[in-house]
């Protein structure tokens, strides 16, 4: 059995930012991923990262970015983790640029920032529309630098628990197809998001809540479940993400009528103040008004960053302008783009205090897999790839000192064995005609149609009892490729079990919360409600129906007031 003291769920930031750190502590790490790490989601991230760093020349403080972050969480997000992350961004900023990583530069050569949504100065950092990718890879030389163990393309199958404690997974590698159980005396979960849970969805096909639903299973509840993050700016055909960068630099949004509908009363959300730079959740809705009313194009509204120029495009935005022209065949230097709304990002998820720990000992998480609620209702952009790398630290560092003070269990081999034959089993069912992708695609469209930007309890009741069909079907689902070699028809099936379990977490807590807060707007519950709902969703897994518990906001320092931009 192979055996380290600290065995890391992913190899997105949160995951080399945890295995650099407790590696950096002495600890043997060893990382897992199911693609190569650079594949990880966080390539995909556009449009920067944020801190608060006035010795760069801005008039801005942490306490500034704290509250911004407060605020765009429409009160939901904990006060006391909030500020860590606020505090330590300009640090962590640095570091990266130490490690390597080469970011945009004013016309003075200081770091240059640009605005992003719900901001109150321009302090998201950035290397031109390729931010994520270029810390990654940064990241990904140093862990190799360090010579730290990758398990590359494995696939976790289940995390090994012994005597109440996590200790280690049991994966298969995916080019022989072996199964092998993984010992460690911590294990960080830091294995993304589930976008895919939706469809469409700006994420990348691999971000399904593998580790949100692993840990569930062993009894970490989940928290802000029902906060799903919908962005403004997608493409209709695809789902493809077109950063926030560029409204940051300048763009507008604009109707059938021409209008920049962010600034007319008309609109129940508009923000007379930051007007397209209003909080994702606030921008969303108001794009679905404008469609819904009959001011759209296509069901769609339109950004226009036409008045950029086309130097300014190539240079910061070329990326935005290559996603338009390839999948909508429009030129950004010359046309304004049709968007849409369109699922981006999981505000919820594993449940952790500021140094990872989740309730189940052992077991630590960090990144968009957990939820130490720095988003609560809505996350700001440009705040998740700061979460990251801070609370990816944090998290391989108390591992790391956790690690010191046990020994290795003395794990059974029925540990592998017992998850070879489940895996034996799903392998060996004859099929009914059912098929993984189909119910894939019927799980994504039921929750992009009842659990998005507008919910009512009729649409999410539609979509409750889908889910518990789906679950149901998905005992007897079989895998179409019996062989051993990159079983991606396998690996498919699993993913939809840990879907399954993520949209039931989800819609259970979205139909607990009465009110409407941040990315959960209720057309039953217009009103937000902090008499009743100023605090968090927990989710337990438990055979059968998931089971609801609440849990208080931690407030330092922000009362909530009205949410206004
Ligand atoms: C298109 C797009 C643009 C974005 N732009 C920005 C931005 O500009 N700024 C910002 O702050 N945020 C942005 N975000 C959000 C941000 O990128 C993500 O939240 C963040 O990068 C997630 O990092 P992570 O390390 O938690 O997970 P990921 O980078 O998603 O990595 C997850 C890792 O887990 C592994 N894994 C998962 N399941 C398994 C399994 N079963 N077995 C083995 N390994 C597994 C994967 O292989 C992968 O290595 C964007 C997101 C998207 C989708």
């Amino acid at each position: 059995m192979p055996q380290h003291d600290i065995l890391v769920i992913g190899a997105g930031l949160a995951g080399m930012r945890a295995a650099l750190e407790a590696h950096r502590q002495g600890a043997s790490v060893g990382v897992i991923s199911k693609v190569h790490p650079v594949r990880s989601h966080s390539n995909a991230a556009q449009g920067g990262i944020n801190a608060a760093m006035p010795e760069e020349g801005a008039e801005d403080t942490w306490e500034s970015h704290a509250f911004d972050t407060v605020k765009g969480s429409d009160y939901l997000g904990d006060q006391d983790a909030i500020e860590i992350m606020a505090r330590e961004a300009p640090d962590e900023l640095i570091q990266l640029e130490h490690m390597g990583v080469i970011f945009n530069r004013d016309e003075r050569g200081r770091l240059g920032a640009r605005s992003f949504g719900g901001a109150s100065f321009a302090r998201t950092f950035f290397v031109a529309d390729i931010t994520g990718q270029a810390i990654l890879h940064v990241m990904y030389e140093q862990l190799m630098k360090a010579q730290i163990y990758v398990y590359e393309e494995w696939f976790v199958t289940s995390l090994i628990m012994d005597d109440g404690a996590c200790r280690g997974a049991v994966a298969i590698d995916m080019l022989s197809g072996k199964m092998e159980a993984i010992q460690a005396k911590a294990v960080i979960m830091a294995s993304g998001g589930l976008g895919r849970v939706y469809e469409p969805s700006t994420n990348a096909l691999i971000c399904t809540g593998d580790g949100i639903s692993l840990a569930y299973r062993v009894g970490a509840p989940l928290m802000d479940m029902e906060m799903v993050q919908y962005h403004p700016t997608t493409l209709p055909s695809n789902g493809a993400l077109l950063s926030e960068a560029a409204r940051g630099d300048g763009a507008y949004l604009i109707n059938s009528e021409g209008e920049r509908f962010m600034g007319n009363p008309r609109n129940p959300y508009h923000a007379p103040n930051k007007m397209e730079l209003a909080s994702r959740d606030v921008v969303s809705r108001a794009e679905r008004v404008e469609i819904d009313e009959g001011r759209g194009v296509n069901g769609a509204v339109l950004l226009d960053c036409r008045h950029l120029g086309r130097e300014m495009i190539m240079e910061r935005l070329s990326q935005v302008r290559d996603l338009g022209i390839q999948f909508s065949g429009v030129d950004i230097v010359d046309d304004p783009i049709p968007i849409v709304p369109g699922m981006h990002y999981q505000m919820g998820g594993i449940k952790t205090d500021v140094e990872g720990k989740t309730s189940v000992l052992g077991l630590y998480a960090a990144g968009e897999c957990a939820c130490i609620s720095l988003h609560g209702g809505n996350r700001l952009g440009a705040n998740s790839l700061l979460e990251t790398v801070i609370f990816g630290r944090r998290a391989g560092s108390d591992a790391a000192q956790y690690a010191k003070n046990i020994d290795l269990p003395r794990l059974s081999e029925a540990v592998q064995s017992d998850e070879e034959k489940r895996i034996q089993e799903i392998l060996s069912r004859e099929s009914n005609g059912d098929v993984a992708a189909k119910m894939r695609l019927e799980l994504g469209q039921s929750m992009h149609k009842n659990v998005a930007v507008f919910r009512d309890a009729e649409g999410m009741l539609e979509t409750q009892a889908k889910v518990a069909e789906l679950k149901e079907r998905y005992g007897k689902v079989a895998v179409q490729d019996r062989g051993r070699v990159y079983n991606s028809s396998l690996l498919f099936v699993l993913e939809l079990g840990y879907m399954i379990d993520c949209a039931e977490a989800i819609v259970a807590s979205a139909l607990d919360r009465k009110e409407s807060r941040g990315a959960h707007t209720r057309l039953d519950y217009p009103e937000r409600d902090d008499e009743n709902w100023l605090k968090h969703i927990m989710v337990y897994y438990q055979p059968g129906e998931p089971r609801i518990d609440h849990s208080p906001v931690t407030i330092t320092h922000w009362q909530p007031q009205e949410r206004k931009y």
